[in-house]
């Protein structure tokens, strides 16, 4: 394994489970130090002993990331740990479905404060950190990652706002892309099709079934192909800008 993320730091949001917790094992093992976000201390600290003891550096950076001030702590926190910061993964999310009419308001809020506004926190206050790890060796170039979804390109029934929310992240992500290109910030939307995690089982039975239904019996993602993605976007060399990746299971129609 060659070791392309050697000196720099990584912050994964969500890295107790799932596509983060792949993610962040991802880049540590090209030789990035990570920190390690999200609420579930437990799962942090087991991950954060695992690199550990494999040769990495991590920092388990428990915080609930809907709160300005915690996601700017965690930001704080990964700079003053671990030395800098050079990338950042938005992937932590939360996915509740059902019909819009009679749907629970606070599972639209839920949604729309982790997967739009969280993101938006840990964005604004790693910007500064990013644009100045940009300017330095060993990369001089930082990255932005933005986990979004096959739901950021396409709309479908029941999945209204959860659909909202990764079109969010689809245009937020340009503009800022826009705003960071002559800093050599990139910024980079990943959209995975249905991936074989925790995110499914925050719903219902019912609808858990209704998910399995409309996908039927296909080989589902793992969280490892949707790491192996963004660990090809930030390694690229710097004049390479990858701006969006769609990831489907082959299966998937
Ligand atoms: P998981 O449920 O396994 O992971 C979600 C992660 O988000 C958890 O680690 C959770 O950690 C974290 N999280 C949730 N709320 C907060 C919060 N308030 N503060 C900090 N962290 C939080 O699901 P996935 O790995 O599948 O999901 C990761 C991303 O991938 C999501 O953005 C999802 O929308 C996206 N995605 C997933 C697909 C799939 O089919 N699985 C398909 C397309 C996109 P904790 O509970 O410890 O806080």
């Amino acid at each position: 394994m060659t070791r392309r993320l050697e000196g720099t730091v990584a912050l994964v949001t969500g890295a107790s489970s799932g596509i983060g917790h792949a993610t962040a094992r991802e880049l540590a093992r090209e030789g990035a130090s990570v920190a390690l976000v999200g609420r579930r201390e437990d799962r942090l600290t087991d991950l954060a002993a695992e690199i550990s003891n494999t040769g990495g550096t991590a920092l388990a950076v428990p915080a609930d990331i809907t709160d300005a001030q915690a996601a700017a702590e965690a930001i704080e926190r990964t700079v003053e740990g671990l030395g800098r910061l050079d990338t950042l993964v938005n992937n932590a999310g939360l996915m509740l479905l059902g019909p819009t009419p009679g749907a629970d308001l606070n599972d639209w809020r839920r949604m729309i404060d982790i997967n739009l506004t969280g993101l938006m926190y840990t964005t604004h206050a790693a910007i500064p950190h990013l644009i100045k790890a940009a300017a330095e060796e060993p990369r001089q170039v930082a990255d932005i990652v933005n986990i979004s979804s096959l739901n950021g390109r396409n709309a479908y029934a029941f999945f209204a706002v959860y659909t909202a929310t990764k079109f969010g992240v689809t245009g937020f992500s340009e503009a800022l892309r826009q705003e960071l290109a002559k800093q050599h910030v990139r910024v980079s939307v990943v959209e995975p099709g249905s991936v074989d995690t925790e995110l499914r089982t925050h719903n219902p039975d019912v609808i858990q079934q209704q998910i399995d239904a409309a996908l039927g019996d296909i080989d589902r993602l793992q969280s490892q192909d949707v790491a192996d993605t963004v660990g090809y976007i930030v390694t690229r060399p710097r004049h390479v800008a990858v701006a969006e990746l769609l990831v489907r299971p082959t299966e998937q129609a």
